[in-house]
Formats: structure tokens, C-alpha cells, sequence
């Protein structure tokens, strides 16, 4: 799959998130510290090369909770 490298502005660490993200107006959610930000908010993105695993580059794998900002539950 298509991936970007983004450094957390809160931890400044850097992880990679697939490309559909990078699209899309959301949030994206560090694996370290849990921070939600979008990506202009990033002090550093940039493309990985075609067949990289991002996989890889966890420990563990990714998760949909790394990637996904959880929705509130609305009250009946
Ligand atoms: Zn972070």
C-alpha cells in the first residue's frame, strides 16, 4: 500500500500512516503518545517508497485505534 511519514508535533516522533489518510481531511492519531493532529499541524511529512510495510515499522502492528479517531457514542 501507499504510505507518508509523519512526525508527531506532540512527541516528535515519526510514523507512517497509509496515503488514503494523507487525502482525506482528518485527524491522525500517534501511536506513542496518542495525540490527535492533522497533518498541517505536522512539522514533517514525506511520501515512503512504493512497497515499504508499514507494518513493518511497528512493533506490534498497526492497530485501527492507531490510525482511526474513535467516534462518541451518542445518548439515546
Ligand atoms: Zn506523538
Amino acid at each position: 500500500m501507499d504510505i507518508f511519514n509523519v512526525t508527531c508535533p506532540d512527541c516528535k516522533k515519526v510514523y507512517y500512516c497509509d496515503l488514503i489518510l494523507f487525502e482525506l481531511e482528518v485527524r491522525l492519531h500517534c501511536p506513542y503518545c496518542g495525540h490527535y493532529f492533522y497533518k498541517k499541524e505536522s512539522p514533517g511529512i514525506y511520501m515512503g517508497g512504493s512497497g515499504t510495510s508499514a507494518v513493518a515499522q511497528i512493533k506490534g502492528g498497526i492497530r485501527p485505534e492507531m490510525i482511526y479517531e474513535p467516534q462518541e457514542e451518542k445518548d439515546g
